[in-house]
């Protein structure tokens, strides 16, 4: 399985996936306001909704079609959620959901209502050299790292550079006939940590620690990851790759996507209301939010991520493994600053614009969403997991002034041409706590529990979605829970 954008994305692991993390396609323009939904005035609904990222949209948009009335609370000025485009940087690049392949049924139906124009950006990230391997502060071929003596991999895997290891390991050696059934109890024997999976496979400490705890795309660990999710993953994108072969963004920004969907209720989208507080009554369940405002419903659906929720109070307390997993369901660490260069350093110095480093900088992805492919409109230099939080911790403006000395120092030839515009976390963001949930080891045992309606609560989002992974997951939860709420 080749490893691009989408595999990456989704929880392929790659070098190749340097190219991923990537914005929509779009032409550099003249700079665009972020839209805006106005908000409209409350009233009395049957269903109120938490959130307006797509999971929330989709669900509203069901229940609408129903005849429900529904209004939407959201904590942001804006919907969308980790859906989240830099209008206003060159080639619109993206800090949250990059791409959809061609068997996302739910995320091109929504994209089709709302009106959003699709376009193919697989080629773009696949577009000139590769990235190189820079280990130590030097770069690497692969032929070079397959020979080099500080390959700790066993020789059937020295070719593959470290950012592939992992997911090819998994992908190859997939446990489950049916990966749909990752979280049947049947399987709760194979939820081990992703470190006794590779160590199962003949890793050394040295290869874990370079392939998954430098760069891992869940966790800060492989201690932290369940094999089963990641065989689920690995399961989900079999079955894209086996329906086609694109990846699709949003033409101009996949922002448009979420504006869209919202575009389409007919009900009320609040925004920059915090909920703080759901309570249930009898029939009645009410949403508190930070303004001191009260909204009540017969029914109200939550799509906040556990790592936001569990800053909600709930009354009555959620109980069990439902409370376990909103204390504990863990979030990924990741953040990220886009920069751009004033002249093209990588024709200078003969190197590929794209690097995976085992230092601070993390990895530097060129972003080519010119009017060509050659045209590199700027950089997502990304850090993930322990390295997110570092750079967190340094804060915003340390964190870019370090990303650009990181680079002159390693490529001189950069000296004096690169810019830091922006900074982003996802840990850092008080409605998120991180980007994409992740299962630990005997923690898949939760999902059926944890996605329970409590009483007239409901629940929905990415972490709740049982058959589909990212954003085509948050819609099928989205479903879900809206069929949910009308057999109740
Ligand atoms: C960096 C990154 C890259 C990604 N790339 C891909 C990809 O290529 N392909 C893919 O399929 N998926 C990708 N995803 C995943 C995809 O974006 C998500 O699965 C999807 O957007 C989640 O939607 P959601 O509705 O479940 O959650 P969210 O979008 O997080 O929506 C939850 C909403 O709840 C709101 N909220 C939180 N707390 C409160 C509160 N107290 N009161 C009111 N509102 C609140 C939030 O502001 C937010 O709007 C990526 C995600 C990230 C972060």
């Amino acid at each position: 399985m080749t490893m691009d954008r989408r595999t990456f994305s989704l929880g392929g692991i790659g070098l190749a996936a340097l190219a991923a993390s990537q914005p929509a396609f779009a032409a550099r323009k003249a700079k665009k306001a972020a839209p805006a939904i106005a908000p409209r005035k409350p009233g009395q609904s049957d269903v109120i909704v938490l959130g307006a990222g797509v999971s929330g949209l989709q669900a509203a948009w069901m229940l609408e079609q129903e005849g429900k009335t529904v209004t939407v609370i959201e904590a942001r000025e804006r919907v969308g959620g980790r859906i989240w485009t830099l209008l206003d940087q060159p080639g619109y690049p993206e800090m949250g959901f990059n791409s959809m392949a061609e068997g996302y049924g739910r995320g091109l139906d929504a994209a089709n209502r709302a009106g959003v124009e699709m376009v193919e950006v697989g080629a773009r990230f696949r577009y000139g050299a590769p990235p190189l391997l820079w280990m130590n502060g030097k770069p690497m071929t692969r032929a070079e790292w397959a020979a080099f003596p500080g390959n700790p991999l066993p020789d059937k895997l020295k070719m593959l550079l470290p950012g592939e290891v992992v997911g090819k390991l998994v992908s190859d050696n997939n446990r489950l006939a049916d990966w749909s059934s990752w979280h049947d109890p049947a399987n709760a024997a194979l939820d081990i940590s992703l470190y006794a999976f590779l160590k199962g496979q003949g890793l050394s400490d040295a290869a874990i620690h370079l392939c998954w705890d430098l760069s891992p795309y869940y966790g800060t660990n492989a201690w932290d990851v369940s094999t089963l999710m990641m065989e689920y993953n690995d399961g989900f994108v079999k079955g894209q790759m086996a329906a086609g072969t694109k990846s699709l963004s949003v033409k101009g920004g996949n922002i448009h996507l979420a504006t869209g969907m919202a575009r389409l209720l007919k009900g009320d989208v609040l925004l920059g209301r915090e909920v703080v507080a759901i309570t249930q009554d009898g029939g009645t369940a009410t949403v508190h939010t930070a303004d001191g405002a009260t909204f009540s419903a017969p029914h109200v659906i939550c799509s906040l991520p556990f790592s936001a929720l569990r800053n909600v109070k709930v009354l009555p307390a959620l109980e069990g493994p439902q409370a376990q997993a909103v204390g504990q369901l863990g979030y990924q660490p990741i953040s990220m600053v886009f920069a751009t260069a004033t002249a093209p350093f990588w024709d200078e110095d003969k190197l590929a614009p794209g690097m995976w480093t085992d230092g601070p900088l993390g990895t530097v992805m060129p972003q080519r969403y010119g009017a060509t492919p050659e045209e590199i409109t700027g950089f997502i230099v990304q850090a993930r997991g322990n390295l997110a939080l570092y750079w967190d911790r340094m804060g915003a403006e340390a964190a870019k002034a370090m990303v650009v000395r990181q680079i002159e120092t390693l490529r001189p030839a950069a000296k004096g041409k690169v810019a830091a515009h922006s900074y982003f976390s996802w840990a850092g963001e008080r409605f998120n706590g991180g980007d994409v949930s992740f299962f630990g080891p005997g923690q898949v045992q939760w999902l059926d529990e944890m996605i329970k309606p409590a009483g007239r609560v409901h629940f929905c989002g990415e972490h709740t979605a049982q058959g589909a992974r990212g954003l085509e997951g948050a819609l099928e939860s989205a479903e879900r829970v809206a069929l949910e709420v009308l057999t109740a």
